[in-house]
């Protein structure tokens, strides 16, 4: 029986590209790690075996370059990324201090195909930005994508490029305002740190705060300078439902629609909110998680959806295929249909993530508290600012674009379509190796060895809490808005730490001249600089 997909009623038909490149599950941040590109890979082949690709345009996108990486990056990150190896890491002692200076205990490890591995991830973001910007399509999903907490200059929380980054920078180039959102358990600081002093980019992140990697994002950080009121943070305690999230994500972005009304929407899915996630604290299940996707989308404004985090791989590609699904505009059946990693999904197959009954520890008291304090900054914001559009310096993005356009004249969309899929099912076999690391016994190890080495920066710089190390006592990390201001309080610090979740780990049976121009137009409007920090 082919899998259930249900059209939902009242949609209005969407043009979806989605980005997969098979070589991204052969990336392995090494051993315990609890990033695992696999994760993609499974969520795709959740995507083919319900038949989403009848739905809508399958593409592998053009590995970023160094010279794109560099629109935001530094150019001496950008090539330090693109040098060390496991085998030569010894000679770059120097660099690796500087570039991966949050690096406490391998959260952004050197591992082999690094720099091709960032060139994946960006590249989706960015290609999926330029088609959407040439209404080459409504909605672009790059699940490879999403890596929020990268710096200019610096790797952290498991991330090197900053693909939104990147992404966002592009449809800047077309829309005179972007609106990016995060439902990461994460605070999407490397986004906001970006975009702090503009107000083209409006940056709303909800996530765990207290006593939490990265330790940004509290209530008060708001942008700063032009960008001031362009920043929203909703800081969350552990163990949220889906009722409370919605309950507050809903009436937010419905008024920062209304408030900012910007000309795309990036939404970060990171799906380490997800209720049972090895790293995360909440308890969202598949369906409040979704939730946020299907009402963003009703808003009909062009999206590009990204992944993040994620780090319960069985339920981070649950998760992203029904969502895909939903950008398409049908629900996925509860059968998990046939596909190469079956297995994973036992004892029951079924595609729902359940909530746990873990404590809710945000009260409607709390949440109203938080909801009305952003309303006030929403008020800040007195109606969309409006810039004045340039015309549009040509990047090497514009090639590409203009190859595709021949492409497409050339080849029926009939013809195009299946050989696409079919490059993208061409995959290498053999790398289903990481089902052991589905189980517990590693990633305690690996906990251990980064509790351990917890490290406070001295001389007051910004206090790095590895993402592993949730639940034990860190200072609470400054953002870049308090290095400036005077020192602030931590309205939302003090909630626990995770210890819930473990309990939920069932075993499973069985991302040039125009270049420099882009970056000259970026310094015009917006502050792509991460210096304020
Ligand atoms: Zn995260």
């Amino acid at each position: 029986m082919a899998p259930e997909m249900v059209p939902i009623d009242g949609e209005q038909k969407k043009r979806v590209c989605y980005f997969f490149d098979s070589d991204v599950s052969g990336f392995h941040y090494g051993p315990g790690h609890p990033m695992k590109p696999t994760r993609i890979r499974m969520c795709h082949s959740l995507v083919m075996n319900y038949g989403l690709y009848k739905r809508m345009e399958i593409f592998r996108a053009k590995p970023a370059t160094k010279r794109e990486m560099t629109q935001f990056h530094s150019d001496e990150y950008i090539d330090f990324l693109s040098r060390i190896t496991p085998v030569n890491m010894g000679s770059f002692i120097k660099e690796q201090h500087k570039f991966l200076l949050d690096n406490v205990g391998d959260d952004c490890p050197v591992f082999d195909g690094l720099f091709e591995y960032c060139s994946i991830s960006a590249g989706g973001s960015m290609e999926g930005a330029a088609r959407l910007s040439r209404d080459k399509c409504d909605i672009a999903i790059n699940w490879a994508g999403g890596l929020h907490h990268a710096k200019k200059s610096e790797a952290s929380g498991f991330c090197y490029v900053n693909d939104i980054v990147l992404g966002i920078l592009e449809l800047l180039r077309y829309h005179s305002r972007v609106l990016y959102i995060d439902i990461d358990v994460h605070h999407g600081d490397g986004v906001e740190e970006a975009f702090y002093t503009t107000d083209r980019v409006m940056t709303c992140s909800f996530h765990k705060y207290g006593e939490y990697f990265p330790g940004t994002g509290e209530l008060r950080d708001i942008g700063l300078g032009k960008g001031k009121h362009y920043a929203l943070n909703f800081p969350l305690r552990d163990g949220i439902t889906d009722e409370s999230y919605k309950s507050v994500f809903e009436p937010v972005i419905r008024e920062v629609m209304q408030v900012y009304d910007p000309g795309a929407i990036v939404l970060q899915c990171g799906t380490d909110s997800l209720s049972g996630d090895k790293l995360g604290c909440l308890n969202l299940s598949m369906r409040g998680h979704a939730n946020c996707v299907r009402f963003v989308k009703s808003f009909n404004k062009p999206l590009l959806m990204v992944g993040g985090g994620g780090y319960t791989m069985r339920n981070v590609s649950r998760c992203w295929a029904f969502e895909t699904g939903l950008a398409t505009g049908v629900e996925l059946g509860a059968e998990i249909p046939m596909n190469e990693y079956y297995e994973y999904f036992g004892p029951d197959y079924q595609l729902d993530v359940k909530s746990s009954n873990m404590e809710d520890m945000n009260t409607q008291g709390y949440l109203d508290l938080v909801k009305t304090s952003i309303f006030e900054h929403l008020r800040g914001v007195g109606g969309p600012p409006s810039v004045q559009m340039q015309d549009v310096p040509r990047v090497p993005i514009d090639d590409l674009m203009d190859d595709i356009n021949e492409d497409e004249d050339l080849v029926s969309p009939d013809e195009r379509r299946p050989s696409r899929i079919l490059d993208s099912r061409r995959q290498a076999e053999g790398e289903l190796s990481d089902s052991d690391d589905e189980g517990e016994d590693d990633r305690r190890d690996h906990r251990s060895h980064r509790e351990t080495d917890s490290v406070t920066h001295p001389g007051g710089r910004r206090t790095a809490v590895g993402i592993m190390s949730t639940g034990t006592t860190h200072g609470i990390g400054t953002s870049i808005a308090t290095a400036i201001t005077a020192g602030t309080s931590t309205p939302a610090a003090g909630s626990s730490g995770q210890s819930d979740m473990d309990v939920d780990e069932e075993p499973v049976s069985a991302e040039r001249k125009g270049v420099d121009d882009a970056k000259d137009a970026a310094a015009d409007g917006m502050a792509v600089d991460s210096s304020a920090s």
